[in-house]
């Protein structure tokens, strides 16, 4: 039944209405920064050799429908997905234990596991500990079942598009009241939900900001944000929606640095132990900043540790005094292993343990949205689904990584696995795959112009910000707040808008 609400939507478009919908959105995304640095294919170094260009967001001309019952319960349930994840990051044995079987096989995980080591040795400089995550969903739309919320990850690193996704909002909303649309019943009686990510985003910054406290240096020295940010970023516009954010409304100082000049503009004073990490802006040589928060829009990936010295720059970051969003065991706790075992449905009750003072209903809550997920261990229930075309069909392998483009699907599981050598299965875990509405379609217009209507896969993302003591275990701060929705065609696999698969799309509620 929640199925009939798309098949009669969007509403049909003649070629002038979607030629004045396509002009009214790039135009409005120039002027309102709802945009990215475009691609290289689409246009070449050669013909921008200066960088001055930007192009529009990949972005839906229609906001599209989602059930209003799973966005309610996405929302209600951040906060203690926050507390969830703060939880699982104190707890360093059983996160260890976990990560143990994977540092043979995951050098990645290895190598980040080593840093928490190195430092934990040292003694940790800061014991606050921020998250700034986005937990993702799809609706559940079985064909003839009502709609169920189901997670299909929390990131706990670089959690991006706030930014962005806060202005398709309003881009949406503003056409709604225009009117920019045809008229359509599910157009004419709502408007997105308020979108308030960047508001969030930003304040849960300004919150590790001033718990930082003052200045660690004699003489003290003013206190500022720094954004630790990837070369040639395409998305940096959504970086600076939270920058300007913070700089206007918090009246904080932020920069932003490339991870490749870490160890060239900020240092740890050796006889400073209280190890504050200082930022000399090559903007102002005479100035000097201490950083209370690292913000890592970085470092998520393997492919952005070239060589050591960047592994040296992530650990001199780690043992510094800035509050790191996340830490290294902040960034550990949101591998898909960690979702893996949190879904399990023997042995112990781990939702109980790290949820414990929290109701037992909003534990079951939280753990309806988990979709089934299994290891490949030689005893386990996975090896079997994974092996099986038939099953494997309804399942999506994923490895240790985030970012987009890692995925294994469907039926190429069997093989894919056949194909590596068995030590490696353990990299590795099978989900269920969620079944969003068949019928949803949507129109997007894609950063190079092109315009292209699809059936679509809707995924939601909710935001959350919790300040933490990695000591305690006492939470300072916990917030929700703003949201993404991000379509993509339904025949593709892989999701992700930087990646290129998806657009940014905003919501009318059903
Ligand atoms: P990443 O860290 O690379 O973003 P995700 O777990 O988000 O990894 O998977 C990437 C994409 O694969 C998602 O955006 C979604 O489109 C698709 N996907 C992942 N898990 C599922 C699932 N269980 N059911 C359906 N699609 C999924
Ligand atoms: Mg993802």
């Amino acid at each position: 039944m929640d199925n009939t609400v798309y098949s009669s939507y969007p509403p049909q478009l003649d070629p002038a209405q979607e030629a004045y919908l396509v002009t009214t959105i790039k135009d409005w995304a120039i002027q309102n920064g709802l945009t990215v640095r475009p691609q290289q294919s689409f246009v070449p170094r050669e013909t921008d050799p200066k960088g001055v260009l930007a192009t529009n967001a990949p972005v839906t001309l229609f906001p599209s429908p989602f059930p209003r019952s799973c966005f309610e319960e996405a929302r209600a349930l951040q906060t203690v997905y926050n507390q969830l994840y703060a939880a699982i990051t104190c707890d360093e044995a059983w996160l260890g234990k976990i990560m143990e079987d994977l540092i043979d096989v995951d050098d990645f995980i290895s190598h980040l596991w080593k840093v928490h080591l190195a430092v934990q040795k040292e003694g940790y400089a800061q014991k606050l500990s921020l998250g700034l995550y986005r937990s993702d969903y799809m609706a559940n739309i079985p064909s003839n079942a009502s709609a169920s919320l189901k997670q299909v990850e929390f990131n706990t690193i670089s959690s991006s598009f706030g930014g962005l996704s806060s202005r398709v909002t309003s881009l949406h909303t503003e056409l709604l009241r225009t009117p920019g649309y045809p008229p359509h019943p599910l157009l004419d009686s709502s408007v997105p939900p308020e979108n308030t990510a960047i508001e969030t985003l930003s304040a849960g910054l300004a919150v590790a900001h001033k718990s930082y406290g003052p200045s660690k240096s004699a003489p003290a020295l003013p206190l500022c944000i720094l954004f630790l940010v990837q070369e040639d970023e395409r998305n940096l516009f959504d970086q600076l929606a939270l920058l300007q954010q913070l700089t206007r409304v918090h009246k904080v100082p932020v920069f932003r640095l490339q991870s490749t000049e870490i160890l060239n503009q900020t240092s740890i004073p050796s006889s400073n132990s209280a190890r504050p990490l200082i930022y000399h802006p090559p903007q102002s040589p005479g100035t000097q900043y201490e950083v209370t928060t690292a913000y890592l829009r970085c470092f998520y990936a393997p492919s952005e540790y070239k060589s050591e010295r960047d592994w040296e720059a992530r650990t001199h970051l780690e043992r510094s005094a800035a509050i790191k969003c996340p830490t290294v065991l902040n960034q550990l706790s949101g591998s898909k292993i960690v979702q893996q075992v949190l879904a399990e449905t023997t042995g112990p009750d781990h939702l109980a343990k790290f949820l414990a003072g929290t109701d037992p209903d909003t534990i079951s809550r939280l753990r309806a949205t988990f979709a089934p997920q299994y290891d490949l261990s030689s005893s386990g229930r996975g090896r079997e689904l994974a092996l099986n075309p038939e099953t494997a069909a309804n399942h999506v392998l994923k490895p240790q990584r985030e970012g987009g483009g890692n995925n294994i699907y469907k039926t190429d599981i069997p093989d894919f696995l056949r194909s590596i050598p068995e030590s490696d299965w353990k990299r590795w875990i099978l989900m269920e795959l969620i079944h969003p509405p068949a019928s949803a379609k949507n129109v997007a217009l894609r950063s190079d112009g092109e315009v292209l209507g699809d059936n679509v896969i809707s995924e939601l993302g909710i935001y959350g910000t919790i300040l933490w003591d990695q000591e305690g275990g006492n939470v300072l701060c916990n917030e929700q707040g703003g949201y993404l929705l991000r379509t993509k065609a339904k025949d593709v696999n892989e999701g992700g808008v930087a990646t290129g698969f998806s657009s940014l799309d905003s919501i009318v509620l059903f």
